[in-house]
């Protein structure tokens, strides 16, 4: 009996570091996120205080479908022909913005260095 308890326990522990790690590993550097659409800066999200949801963006008719989820942002869907955009996944790290060549979109954490000045024509 005592040893089934020292197992739960130590179970418990266990999970609880593997969460611990999990959550510091995801934790982006930044929650405000901006959204830049041909060179212009469309949105500035903080992402803490972001529910769920989806909105489009549009660029000369076409569309990317940016998603929030969790505190997360991500292009969910996008009719430009490289999918470059969707394939990135999650926004996560301030060196690795999603960039959207065709529609000119950019989602980046605010903190990044010259990144607007890259897509600024
Ligand atoms: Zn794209």
């Amino acid at each position: 009996m005592k040893y089934k308890v020292f197992i739960i326990i130590a179970a418990v522990i266990l999970a609880a570091g593997i969460i611990g790690s999990a959550l510091v590993m995801n934790a982006p550097a930044r929650d405000i996120v901006r959204v830049i659409s041909d060179g212009e800066v469309l949105y500035t999200l903080d992402l803490k205080a972001e529910t769920d949801r989806t909105f489009d963006i549009e660029y000369n008719g076409h569309i990317n479908t940016v998603e929030i989820q969790d505190h997360r942002i991500r292009v969910k869907s996008a009719d430009c022909p490289d999918r470059t955009c969707v394939d990135m996944g999650w926004l996560t790290s301030s060196a690795m913005p999603i960039v959207c060549l065709p529609h000119h979109l950019v989602i980046e954490y605010s903190d990044s260095a010259d990144g607007v000045d890259a897509v600024t024509r």
